[in-house]
């Protein structure tokens, strides 16, 4: 069974959600012009956004980035986006050589053995890149659902980060069905993984498939107690990652 047939359902106010979507996808576009990105992990949410972005023709640069860790269904994206909406997509990868003095320092199979050495390999293979990416931008859409976990139960439509950005989460209200809604009604090309119940996707090493009745992200970082969350995504008030 596809995740089509498992999550897409038309529910109550979906058409002004999408309304609303697109009018904040405009007004973003047309505040911050070329200082404006949509940062997408390629993950459903984010297939969502750059079509809306592609259908509305708005002009909003798409980057992504590759960690070097990630599933090859999930880079195959990159080319289909570029086909399918004429549209590049930035890739912005991690420094090689920071990366071979992390694994060579802490091994290949660090991630597993604590939370600090998780975060370290986050850092080096996500957050520097990220850096890069936003370097000069005034601002960025991401795909933050306050459904995906009580971390992100409160994450407004827009809010500045924590270097002062603004950051829009067009997708803050939507619901799972939504998103898969509009997959279906759209034919937005999306990452097959998401038909074996991963529907959080990260690197390879750090993702697996869910249970029926586990937690949206469960399957990020799954042996470990913690919030499942990179770093990505600092409140700007609090400093807390959600
Ligand atoms: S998700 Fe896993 S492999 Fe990817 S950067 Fe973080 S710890 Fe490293």
């Amino acid at each position: 069974m596809s995740a089509i047939d498992l999550y897409a359902r038309k529910t109550a106010g979906f058409d002004e959600r999408l309304a609303q979507t697109l009018a904040q996808l405009r007004a973003a576009a047309d505040a911050h012009g070329e200082g404006l990105v949509q940062s997408t992990s390629l993950g459903a949410e984010d297939m969502v956004i750059t079509d809306l972005i592609a259908r509305a023709g708005l002009k909003v640069a798409i980057a992504t980035l590759d960690t070097g860790a990630l599933h090859e269904q999930t880079l195959a994206l990159i080319p289909r986006i570029e086909q399918r909406y004429g549209l590049e997509v930035e890739v912005f990868s991690p420094r090689r050589e920071a990366v071979v003095h992390f694994v060579r320092t802490h091994g290949d199979k660090a991630m597993y053995e604590s939370i600090e050495l998780r975060k370290a390999c986050c850092g080096v293979r996500k957050l520097e890149p990220l850096g890069r990416m936003l370097a000069g931008r005034s601002a960025w859409i991401t795909g933050l659902r306050r459904e995906q976990s009580s971390n992100r139960a409160e994450v407004p439509p827009q809010e500045l980060d924590a270097q002062g950005r603004t950051k829009i989460n067009p997708l803050a209200a939507w619901s799972w069905a939504d998103v898969w809604h509009y997959i279906q009604s759209f034919d937005v090309p999306y990452n097959p993984l998401h038909d074996e119940f991963m529907p959080s996707i990260g690197c390879a090493p750090c993702t697996r498939a869910i249970a029926v009745g586990e937690d949206f992200r469960a399957g990020r970082w799954w042996w470990e107690e913690s919030n499942k969350e990179c770093g990505l995504h600092v409140h700007e008030k609090t400093g807390v990652t959600a």
